[in-house]
C-alpha cells in the first residue's frame, strides 16, 4: 500500500491516539486534546475528525459528547489501512535541542521508519529527552498524514549501532571527506543512514565505520552541510532513489 496521502488533503483535524482503535469504539480524550478540539479548533458535538493509533490505519470519528475539559469520540469507519513504511533508519549524533527537534519533525515527514540518536566522540548535546522527541514525531505524523509513527530509539554508542544493525542493512555513511555520490550509492533494500556530529567523526570512528560490513561512504557534494541538513538531504535522496517517492 503506497504511503502517499490522499490528495487534496482533507481539512479534518487528525489526532494520534494511544488506545487501539476499532469500529464503534468510544474514545475519551485527555484534557489537552479536548482543549485543542473544543477551544482551538472550535469543534463541538457532531463534528468529524480523523484518528490513527500507529497500527490499524486511519479512522473517521465523530464527537459524541463534549464538556468543558472532556470530550468523547465515536469511531465510525476506517478510511485507510496502515501504510507500509520504507525500511530506512536514520542515525544521527544529537545536536542542540532546537536542531534535534527540527530533525525529528522533518525526518518523520520524510518517512523514516526509525530514528537512532547515536553518541560519538565529538557529540555535544544536552540529554536526549525521548518523550519530547516522541511528542514532536506525533505532531509531525498528525500533520503529514502518516498512519504509523517512526520508532525513536534510546541513544546508543556508534559501536552499539554498528553491532546491532544487522548485516543485510546497508549502511550509508555521510562522509564529508568524500565518498560515492548519493545518486549512484543509494539502492533499494533495508538502509541505515549515518550522519556525524557538528565536529565530524574522529579518524578512528571514520575507520571503524568505513570497515564495517556492507557500509558505503557517501558524498553530499562539495559543501560542508550542517549535521541536520546532511541527515535530511540523505534521507530525501534515499526516498527519491530507493524509497517510496519513486
Ligand atoms: N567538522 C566537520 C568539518 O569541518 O569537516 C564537519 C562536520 S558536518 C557539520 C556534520 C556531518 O554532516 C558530517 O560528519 C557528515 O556526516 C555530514 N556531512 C556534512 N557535509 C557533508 C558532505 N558534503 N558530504 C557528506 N557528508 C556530509
Amino acid at each position: 500500500m503506497p504511503a502517499t496521502p490522499a490528495w487534496p488533503p482533507k481539512s479534518l483535524p487528525r489526532l494520534f491516539m494511544r488506545q487501539a482503535l476499532t469500529q464503534d469504539a468510544r474514545v475519551e480524550l485527555d484534557a489537552g486534546q479536548a482543549n485543542y478540539l473544543g477551544n482551538v479548533m472550535r469543534l463541538g458535538v457532531g463534528a468529524e475528525l480523523l484518528l490513527f493509533d500507529g497500527e490499524s490505519g486511519e479512522w473517521l470519528a465523530r464527537i459524541s459528547e463534549a464538556a468543558k475539559k472532556r470530550m468523547t469520540l465515536t469511531v465510525e469507519r476506517r478510511t485507510r489501512p496502515a501504510e507500509a513504511v520504507p525500511d530506512v533508519w536514520l542515525a544521527f549524533a544529537p545536536v542542540k535541542r532546537a536542531q534535534t527537534d527540527w530533525l525529528v519533525e522533518k525526518a518523520t515527514e520524510l518517512g523514516a521508519a526509525r530514528l537512532v540518536p547515536t553518541i560519538t566522540g565529538r557529540t555535544i548535546a544536552e540529554r536526549v529527552k525521548l518523550e519530547r522527541l516522541q511528542g514532536i514525531a506525533i505532531e509531525a505524523a498528525e500533520q503529514c498524514g502518516r498512519t504509523r509513527l517512526p520508532e525513536i530509539a534510546e541513544p546508543i554508542t556508534l559501536k552499539q549501532l554498528l553491532d546491532s544493525r544487522g548485516a543485510d542493512r546497508r549502511l550509508y555513511f555521510a562522509d564529508e571527506n568524500g565518498g560515492e555520490p548519493v545518486a549512484t550509492a543509494l539502492k533499494p533494500g533495508p538502509a541505515l543512514i549515518l550522519v556525524g556530529p557538528e565536529g565530524g567523526f574522529t579518524s578512528d570512528e571514520r575507520e571503524l565505520v568505513r570497515n564495517s560490513d556492507n557500509a558505503v561512504a557517501t558524498s553530499l557534494g562539495p559543501r560542508i552541510l550542517r549535521a541536520e541538513t546532511a541527515a535530511l538531504a540523505t534521507l530525501a535522496a534515499w526516498m527519491s532513489l530507493a524509497g517510496d517517492w519513486r
